[in-house]
This record gives structure tokens, sequence and C-alpha cells, in this order.
């Protein structure tokens, strides 16, 4: 599937412009300052991708919320927001000592129910009572939106064809704009978002767009430095310290860089805490 970004900073499909419904210009943060390095991944919650672009243009979105495009579940794609304008899909955000992510990241979100509801013999709805009829069963790593908060409960897969278009529009935007680092909105905006949730195999994604620079599975290294290890906001001594992880710590490796590696951080539970970077010396 052949992506590319033209001079214009918009979205073009084997070298024609994909549809533009344009998100107003009060629904945007105006020109990046700087050329952000990280892409956020989210689901709109939503029926359909056009529906969405809808509501970014709407006068009753008192959020004015907004992004840079949105994949639906076919795999089509709609531009809402130039790459070269912050988009709207952030909101209050924190990761890795940075904040305010609308004027840091680019975002895709993925037209997506996102968590279901349970009904009647273990079936699984919308909140719009849509029925999902094989629904992913998982509970959220950072705690279901609703109570059972530790059981699995349903959310709605992504489709190959809706996957291999985010794929394809990520790899778009680290040939373009170099970025090196994508997170999910339930990352930086914990406890608060849920998306995109775990059916979105953030692992799996991270790898095919940053192809060797991104870690295969689910495996887990081991802090090994009596002093500690000092977790980072970026791949080097000179970006700043995050905290400083205990000699045992176990991290999760996503993405690699020369000698550093990005992580999560895990709890006893297995359960990734934060994530930043870590000189991988002292791992084992
Ligand atoms: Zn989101």
């Amino acid at each position: 599937m052949g992506f590319t970004i033209n001079t214009r900073h918009r979205l073009e499909q084997d070298g024609r412009a994909v549809e533009r419904i344009a998100s107003p210009a009060a629904h945007t943060g105006g020109t990046f300052g700087q050329t952000p390095h990280i892409l956020i991944m989210h689901f709109t919650y939503g029926a359909s991708a056009r529906s969405s672009a809808s509501w970014f243009q709407d006068p009753d979105n008192r959020s004015k919320s907004s992004a840079h495009v949105v994949v639906d579940r076919d795999g089509a794609v709609i531009q809402c927001v130039d790459f070269d304008t912050a988009a709207n899909h952030a909101g209050q955000s924190s990761w890795g000592g940075l904040t305010s992510f609308n004027n840091k990241s680019f975002g895709i979100e993925l037209a997506n129910w996102g968590y279901l509801k349970p009904g009647p013999g273990g079936s699984w709805t919308s909140y719009t009572n849509v029925p999902i009829a094989s629904p992913f069963l998982a509970a959220h790593k950072n705690g279901n939106p609703y109570r059972p908060s530790d059981a699995p409960i349903g959310w709605e897969p992504y489709s190959p064809e809706q996957m291999a278009t985010a794929v394809a529009i990520a790899r778009a935007l680290a040939a373009k704009y170099g970025v090196d680092t994508i997170l999910g909105h339930d990352d930086i905006a914990r406890g608060r978002k849920w998306d995109p949730g775990p059916a979105f195999d953030m692992a799996r994604f991270r790898n095919q767009v940053l192809g060797d620079r991104a870690i295969d599975g689910p495996n887990t290294l081991t802090v090994r430095s009596p002093t500690g290890l000092n977790l980072r906001q970026g791949a080097g001594t000179e970006f700043a310290m995050i905290e400083q992880l205990a000699d045992g710590t176990q991290v999760a490796p996503i993405e690699q860089r020369g000698n550093w590696l990005f992580v999560n951080v895990l709890d006893e539970e297995g359960v990734a805490q934060k994530s930043g970077w870590v000189h991988g010396a002292f791992l084992a």
C-alpha cells in the first residue's frame, strides 16, 4: 500500500491525495512549532471514519477535538488536519516527563467501538447497541473503564485492512518526519483514556512501523545495577531522568536505538506502569 506525504503535508495514496474533511482551524493548535517525532494511536469510540471526521467539524463538539487522519474499518482513510498543524487529539496528557501532547505528536484515529457492554448469553455490544460478534476479550493494562476492573471485558477487534492502512500511514510519517516513538492515548492519559486498548497489538505495530529499531515479542529483561539504572526521556544521557529503576526491576523492551532501549517498566504482576529509555548494558 503506497502512502506518501506531499509538500503540503497531506497524505497521498498511490500518488493521489486521500479524501479530506478538514477540521476547522478552531479545532487545531495551529502550525507545529517543532516537527513532532511522536505518534499517538486512538480509537474513535464511533460508528465510522466519516462520522468522526464530521464530529471534528461539529459546532456542538465542545472539546473541539480533531485528529490528523481517521482510518475506517475497511482501511479507507480520511485526512482531517494537515501534518504541519497540531490537532486536538491528546487533551490533557503526560508521559516521560513531557506534557501537552497535542503540540508534540501526530494523531491517528481508528474507527472502532472500543470497550463493549456485556449483554445476555455472553454477547457484547457497543454503547450504541451495535452487536460485536467476536470481541477481543481482555482487561485493560491500566484497569478497565468500568467494573470489574481486572477481569477480561469485550473490545471491538481491529480489522486486518484497517491495521494495514495504519501501519502504512505510520511508516509514511516515520519516513517524512522521523517519527520514532509510538504511544497509545492510554499511555499519555492513563486512567482517563482507554484507546487504542488491548485489541490493538502495540508491540507488533511498533515492530511493523519501526522495523529493526523495534523489538519482537514480550520478552522481559531485569535491571542489573546495584546503584540503580536511570530511566530517561530519550536515548542518551543528555535526556532528563524520569526516575531511577531499582536493581531487579523488570522491563519489557519495545524499541532499540544504538545501545539504548525504549522499555515498559513492569510492576510485580508484569503490568506496564511507565515507559522510557535505559542503557542496555545494565539489563540481563
Ligand atoms: Zn484517543
